[in-house]
């Protein structure tokens, strides 16, 4: 399988926010979101090829049971069961990064981090804007990710105004444990952070949603591999 990086760093969003952990970026993503911060795994073929028992061999360095499968869209890439099922022989604990369009069942997870893209993520350019609007959201995916796996649902805000169209997926969506939503600040600098957590932090406060961090941007400025 295609690897585009596999570095350890902390796990900077969501719930485990703060915990060490192996990050394995898998190559490939068919969204193409305005501000992904990760454009150069877009490509399915970026990055180098691994063996699941070498992606296992090269974790075994870090002194550290957490491991963050993300891409790219992990989701999409069919040896990814393989590979969750090594890692997970191998005592680790796995959380998946998913934008939430891809449904695969029974895959070793402990964590489903899910990401939906709403209409915040779509790009200006018309060319990218068509590949993204095909496959941004699946709310029946999105509903068999929640009913089959422990879960987190983090939604990026870039302003309030994303806020009603949340509250509607949520309600759309039925199911879903409102203590494991979260609101994260759009943002792929320090800058941008500090400008935009305010208003995803009064949001949170508004709706009862946990606030997520972006500690890779706060600490790292989002340095690639860290
Ligand atoms: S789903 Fe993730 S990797 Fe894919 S374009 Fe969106 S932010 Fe980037």
């Amino acid at each position: 399988m295609r690897i585009n990086e596999i570095f350890y760093s902390l796990q900077g969003e969501g719930f485990l926010a703060g915990v060490p952990s192996v990050f394995i970026r898998l190559a490939g993503c068919p969204l193409r979101c305005r501000w992904c911060d990760t454009k150069y795994a877009w490509d399915k073929e970026a990055g180098r090829p691994y063996g699941p028992d070498q992606i296992v061999r090269v974790m075994q360095k870090w002194p550290c049971k957490h491991v963050v499968i993300t891409g790219g869209e992990p989701m999409v890439n069919s040896d990814l069961p393989q590979l969750a099922r090594k890692l997970k022989a191998a005592g680790k604990h796995i959380t998946i990064e998913t934008a939430g369009i891809v449904y695969i069942p029974e895959i070793s997870c402990d964590l489903m981090s899910i990401s939906p893209k709403l209409s915040n993520s779509m790009p200006d350019e018309p060319k990218l804007a068509a590949i993204h609007k095909h496959s941004k959201l699946d709310l029946a995916v999105l509903g068999a990710l929640i009913d089959n796996y422990n879960y987190q649902l983090k939604f990026v805000v870039d302003s309030e105004t994303d806020l009603p169209e949340i509250q509607e997926t949520i309600e759309e969506l039925e199911n879903v444990d409102k203590g494991k939503i979260m609101l994260m600040p759009q943002a792929a600098t320090r800058q941008e952070l500090s400008g935009k957590s305010p208003m995803a932090a009064e949001l949170c406060k508004r709706t009862g949603y946990a606030f997520s961090q972006r500690l890779q941007v706060l600490i790292w400025n989002n340095q690639k591999g860290k």
